[in-house]
């Protein structure tokens, strides 16, 4: 069978320049042109990838485990295997985008960081990231998602980062991605972009799958203190693509190892009760830079989308993944909300982990397909921890005890401020 490039051509993926590109108004093109030539100098270059490998672990705390998850294992009839990003700084994979971005930043020469983001999750590793690489910081944030993220944007300026609010449009992440490329057209000579996922107009989808690559090169060397054989089924979740592609870029040449990208199957099949892109009525479209598959109505306007995950709560698919997709190379599924929430519990109780509502498709996947399939060497990334996500799950899972506990704690603020203002 012919060999899987692993890497764009000409900026694009596949034969006939169905996905990637750069479609990017023409102020942009210095910026871009500036970052290519970083990408294919400072990157490979043997001070740049010695910093960042001991960065990745002095920093990053990597690599991160393998879980034998023994229980879940006997229960569901497979062997089932966790890579665990949730043990990374930040809580979850990308933090390993961000502090390579932001190296690279550092060694072009670049004063300042900017980045948008829409839960806050890549907003907070860029911040962390410049902290420790002693750049200064703005991120860019809807204001309705300010209003709604409020822990993350707390994290955020602890990291010494400026949250600025976008107020235009939606006030949501499309929107901040806007204003973040307006501002770089303006200053790209002594600011840099950190963008978040394997998206975005070339070269951003290659530098992020080469930065996230890590994952699934660990996973090979891992899977050898196990069993000597490669696994038989991969599986991760998919918003914009970073930690599948991470995952699943070491094995897209070896063809019996079975890939799964799961997307948000949300709480249905309507339009704006989901985000799963890859389906029967998918189409290719250009937006925000890119050529890929969108979610999107007949005038190729973006669709509203749904997810309980911020993270997978997106129109568009990274290029890469749109490709590897219309080869049949990965298969595509989604898990539906309810689906997320009972996975989430299942592996809580039975392996001691809270993944992230994200991975949390992946793990619903892995119970879905255990329902058909046995004996299995199956590998889910967990691509980040839960933590963060208290506000939904305890409302989900326990919303009595979580909301007597939001009054009280309310009480409790107040008792604080009376007693200051005495
Ligand atoms: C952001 C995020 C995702 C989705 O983004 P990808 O680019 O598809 O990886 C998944 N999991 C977690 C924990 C995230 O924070």
């Amino acid at each position: 069978m012919k060999k899987i490039p692993l890497k764009s051509h000409h900026k694009f993926f596949g034969d006939s320049k169905d996905f990637g590109g750069q479609y990017t108004p023409e102020i942009l093109r210095p910026a871009l042109i500036e970052l290519e030539k970083a990408y294919k100098k400072i990157f490979p270059s043997k001070a740049y990838q010695t910093e960042l490998k001991d960065l990745l672990k002095h920093f990053v705390g990597r690599p991160t485990p393998l879980i034998y998850a023994k229980n879940a294992s006997k229960i569901l009839g497979n062997e089932i295997y966790l890579k665990f990003e949730g043990l990374a700084n930040t809580g979850a994979h990308k933090i390993n985008n961000a502090i390579g971005q932001v190296l690279l930043a550092k060694k072009m020469g670049k004063k300042k960081i900017i980045a948008e983001t829409g839960a806050g999750q890549h907003g907070l590793a860029t911040a962390a990231a410049a902290a420790k690489l002693g750049l200064s910081c703005e991120i860019y944030m809807g204001e309705i998602d300010i209003a709604r993220q409020r822990p993350n944007v707390f994290n955020m300026e602890l990291f010494g980062a400026k949250v600025i609010s976008v107020a235009s449009g939606t006030k949501t992440l499309k929107d901040a991605v806007n204003e973040t490329l307006r501002v770089w057209s303006k200053e790209s000579s002594e600011t840099f972009y950190v963008l978040g996922s394997a998206l975005g107009p070339y070269p951003y989808p290659d530098i992020v799958r080469d930065l996230q690559s890590i994952i699934g090169k660990e996973v090979r060397k891992q899977c050898k203190d196990y069993f000597s054989d490669l696994p038989d089924i991969m599986i991760a979740c998919v918003g914009g693509g970073s930690n599948s592609i991470g995952f699943f870029t070491e094995f897209l040449n070896d063809k019996q190892v079975h890939l799964i990208g799961v997307e948000a199957g949300g709480i249905g099949k309507a339009t704006g009760q989901n985000a799963a892109r890859i389906n029967k009525d998918m189409r290719t479209g250009i937006a925000q830079g890119y050529k890929s598959i969108f979610l999107q109505d007949k005038e190729g306007n973006l669709s509203p989308t749904h997810s309980i995950s911020a993270g997978l709560d997106y129109a568009g698919i990274g290029p890469q993944l749109a490709y590897l997709a219309s080869i049949g190379r990965i298969e595509f599924t989604s898990a539906l909300d309810s689906e997320v929430i009972e996975a989430l519990k299942f592996f809580a109780k039975h392996e001691g982990i809270i993944p992230a509502l994200e991975s949390s498709h992946a793990l619903a996947e892995v119970i879905n397909i255990s329902k058909k399939t046995k004996n299995k060497k199956i590998i889910a990334n967990i691509s980040g921890r839960g933590d963060k996500d208290i506000f939904i799950t305890a409302k989900a899972i326990n919303p009595k005890d979580w909301e007597k506990f939001l009054t009280e704690e309310i009480k409790r603020i107040k008792n604080v401020r009376v007693k200051d203002e005495k």
